[in-house]
């Protein structure tokens, strides 16, 4: 009974988690069994103090006020309660100041019980489906839009705790007043109970087809407010591009059409909830006034009509009355628990789903950290793919210990892509990649990740300071290492002139850097990493000339002593490089130094000459290349962006 959401990117790991409730339960639920028991008999205990003053109103009129009937109460021997009518006044008011103080005291204990419970497990849930999440492999992210992996750490985590809070709670506050009032209605007079609840299974299905009704006029409402951001929020960073081409009439009438849209959708959703309350007062108002129509006939003519033969008194007829104005409105939330239940399971599978995926990357349990002596790391046939095409194709390829090794080539040759396969964000489909002659994918990922310093043209900063930025991923490194590090990135001088130095918060909300001072953050970092074996990806594009001269002499540092291997497009970067491997398409077309590969006049000279202005010289068959490639990219629609894995089309919904 699970209500399939639209467009649920995480269908599958939905459809395969099986009792996702029952696991919700008995996985968080359980260890925090207590706080959840006070909740619970706070919650029936507080119910039945709220159902006692009705009662004893009615006790009170026919015992003292009319003395018509006896006074006394359910499950209490008579023999315990006073027979002076003052004595009884007294009590009756002394049970009902009780029962409003208790029931304070109660809601209170009840309420923190269950918030306790559902802050217990939605801090639980969350950090572990964090856990999960931070653990699977790249493809995963890739496949996911970051949006949607948010939506399920807050919206989906969020549905439960307020499942586990509100819906668990009124549930049980619907179950003690149903079943509590019912019980003493039959007590009191079986015949009229059996009028004063006849409407209970009438509301209960009338509430539900509401909840039916309005739930896909709901999600129409959710889709269509998230067209109105998607289009606000595209068009509010593209403000630009819209006042350049002088768009603006043109995108007021889309978001025009898009808010209208949500206004119908909105609107359609309005009409339906419009019309159930007033619905419910009619049925609610169609079984009090049955009750109080017989009841009232009763009390009136001392025998009842029809087969409501007994007496029944004014005093039980006023609790009669009260008790069913009580049940009514509790009941209009019945639709409302199903609704919440309902949304809950659904965000409990996405999420136990989204624990229980592959994470991927496999460790054999036998793993050891590896060792790293020489550093020498060796490509052995390696073929690998994201999907079903080869994206590398038997390559091979080595570097000796110390060296530095650049891999050059076209634009979507799977540079990137053997690189993250040495630090394991994927693992290879055939083939090895060997560190001194250690199977990489036999030892542990920290080791071999703790090995691999990466500094890639994508230079991400945390919200930090500087300092914490350089420190990242080594912690424990103290001022002296921080400043060397950061001198040797060519990065101390600027970062002196920042306001507060090495304290300056940098990041999305931090000071903003220029592309070239981040990577020199990144380098630093690295430097301070120390590791035996280096990537730099493209680390020196985008920057200016000068700036270019400053990283790389930073880098030359980096890279003096450990095995490198670099990826860049401009040769001028690559050219001192002790072996240079040119890929094209999954394999690998080329090798030697510069000077070998120049003298051989194949691709990479093309490319050399291209860099070097020579484009009349370049001959015919590479010009042809270069096309066809451009030509594939535009009808794929979608190139990679190689340094994030993600698509590179920026306008997600056109
Ligand atoms: P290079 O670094 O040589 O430019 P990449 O290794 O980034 O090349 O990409 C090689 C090929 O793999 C490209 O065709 C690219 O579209 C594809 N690719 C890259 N990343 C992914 C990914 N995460 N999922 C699917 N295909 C990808």
């Amino acid at each position: 009974m699970e209500v399939p959401d639209e467009d649920d990117p995480f269908e599958e790991q939905r459809d395969r988690t099986a009792n996702p409730m029952r696991r919700l339960f008995a996985g968080y639920g359980q260890e925090r069994r207590g706080v959840f028991g006070i909740g619970v008999v706070a919650s029936i205990l507080a119910r039945m103090l709220d159902l006692l003053p009705p009662l004893l109103l009615g006790i009170a009129v026919d015992a003292i006020f009319l003395d018509e009937g006896p006074f006394s109460f359910p499950l209490v021997p008579d023999r315990w309660l006073p027979t002076d009518p003052e004595q009884q006044f007294w009590l009756i008011i002394g049970i009902v100041l009780f029962s409003f103080l208790g029931g304070a005291t109660l809601h209170w204990v009840r309420n923190w019980g269950w918030n306790r419970f559902a802050q217990h497990v939605q801090h639980a849930i969350r950090t572990d489906t964090y856990d999960a999440m931070q653990r699977l492999n790249m493809t995963f992210f890739s496949d996911k839009q970051t949006g949607e992996m948010m939506s399920v750490l807050s919206n989906d985590v969020n549905r439960l705790e307020r499942f586990l809070n509100d819906g668990l709670n009124s549930a049980f506050r619907l179950g003690v007043m149903v079943v509590g009032i019912a019980a003493l209605l039959f007590w009191m007079n079986p015949q009229l109970a059996v009028v004063a609840l006849a409407p209970v299974p009438l509301i209960a299905v009338f509430t539900y087809r509401f909840v039916e009704n309005i739930q896909p006029k709901y999600a129409e409402v959710r889709s269509t407010v998230g067209q109105v951001n998607s289009r606000l929020e595209n068009n509010l960073g593209g403000i630009q591009v819209i006042k350049t081409s002088n768009t603006e009439g043109y995108e007021a009438d889309r978001v025009e059409e898009v808010s209208g849209d949500y206004f119908d959708a909105n609107w359609n959703a309005i009409e339906t909830r419009i019309r159930f309350f007033p619905g419910l007062r009619v049925l609610a108002g169609l079984g009090f006034a049955l009750t109080f129509t017989i009841g009232g006939l009763w009390v009136f003519q001392g025998a009842g009509p029809w087969f409501f033969t007994g007496t029944l008194r004014p005093g039980e007829f006023v609790s009669f009355i009260l008790y069913t104005q009580r049940f009514i409105w509790p009941m209009a939330q019945f639709g409302q628990i199903i609704n919440m239940y309902q949304r809950a399971y659904a965000s409990a599978a996405r999420i136990f789903g989204l624990m229980d995926e592959n994470a991927g990357i496999d460790e054999r349990t036998d793993a050891a950290d590896l060792v790293v002596t020489e550093g020498r790391v060796e490509y052995d046939d390696v073929t690998f793919s994201y999907d079903e095409e080869a994206i590398l194709d038997g390559v091979s390829f080595g570097a000796e210990g110390g060296d530095t090794l650049a891999l050059v080539g076209p634009t979507g040759a799977g540079k990137s892509t053997a690189l993250k396969l040495l630090l394991r964000m994927y693992d290879v489909d055939s083939g090895a990649i060997r560190v001194d002659n250690e199977d990489i994918s036999d030892v542990t990922v920290t080791s071999l990740r703790d090995a691999i310093g990466y500094v890639s043209q994508e230079t991400f900063l945390f919200y930090g300071t500087v300092r914490e930025n350089i420190t990242y991923g080594t912690f424990d490194a103290d001022d002296e290492a921080v400043i060397e590090a950061a001198t040797a990135a060519e990065a101390h001088e600027f970062i002196t002139n920042l306001p507060d130095g090495y304290d300056t918060m940098v990041g999305e909300r931090g000071v903003k850097l220029s592309g070239g001072q981040r990577q020199r953050l990144t380098i630093a970092r690295a430097m301070l990493k120390d590791p035996e074996i280096l990537i730099l990806d493209e680390a020196t594009s985008d920057v200016d000339t000068e700036t270019e001269m400053l990283i790389q002499r930073s880098l030359d540092r980096l890279t003096a002593d450990r095995t490198t291997f670099v990826i860049a497009h401009r040769l001028s970067t690559v050219k001192d490089a002790d072996r240079i491997v040119v890929l094209d398409d999954g394999r690998v077309r080329e090798r030697g130094t510069h000077e070998d590969l120049l003298a051989s006049d194949g691709l990479y000279a093309s490319l050399w000459g291209v860099q070097a202005g020579e484009i009349d010289d370049l001959p015919e068959e590479f010009v042809e290349r270069a096309t066809r490639r451009g030509a594939k990219a535009e009808v794929d629609g979608e190139e990679y962006d190689a340094a994030s894995g993600r698509p590179a089309v920026g306008d997600g919904d056109d």
